[in-house]
């Protein structure tokens, strides 16, 4: 089981979404991965690329040693450089030597940028993030 390390559910920026024909920074509503590809051979190479998880209990610990977090172009490995919420509330959970918990909530065209500074380095934590949408037993004002 790994962690991310250096995750900082504390260092949190807020953005807007703008409108792109670029299909890998698509964010859906819910939980998504951010990072740059690496790929010197892809259509994304030094953009930023999107990798979008949805609503639901997400472990980012299982999603990144399970390879979820690939560029939607090309299919190389991205490393994570932050988690993005767009139109959801959200539990993020750390789980340390002690619990922390932090809410946060996207709303209207928000992104929620939580910062994973570290990328796909482990060190000794569990990340999960429960994402709710609206119309999903939650209501997103
Ligand atoms: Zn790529």
């Amino acid at each position: 089981m790994g962690i991310l390390k250096n995750f900082d559910a504390g260092s949190v920026k807020k953005d807007k979404v703008v409108t792109s024909s670029c299909p890998w920074t698509t964010i859906s509503p819910g939980l998504a991965y951010c990072g740059f590809c690496k790929n010197a051979g892809c259509r994304a190479h030094n953009s930023n690329v999107v990798m979008n998880r949805g609503k639901g209990l997400h472990v980012v610990n299982d999603d990144i040693a399970g390879g979820v977090l690939r560029c939607p172009a090309c299919r190389s490995p991205v490393e994570l450089a932050y988690l993005a919420l767009f139109a959801c509330k959200a539990t993020v959970t750390v789980m340390r030597h002690a619990e922390e918990k932090a809410q946060f909530e996207a709303k209207g065209d928000e992104i929620v940028k939580i910062a994973a500074a570290g990328g796909t380095q482990m060190e000794e934590a569990l990340v999960t993030v429960d994402a709710k949408v609206a119309g999903d037993g939650c209501v997103v004002m």
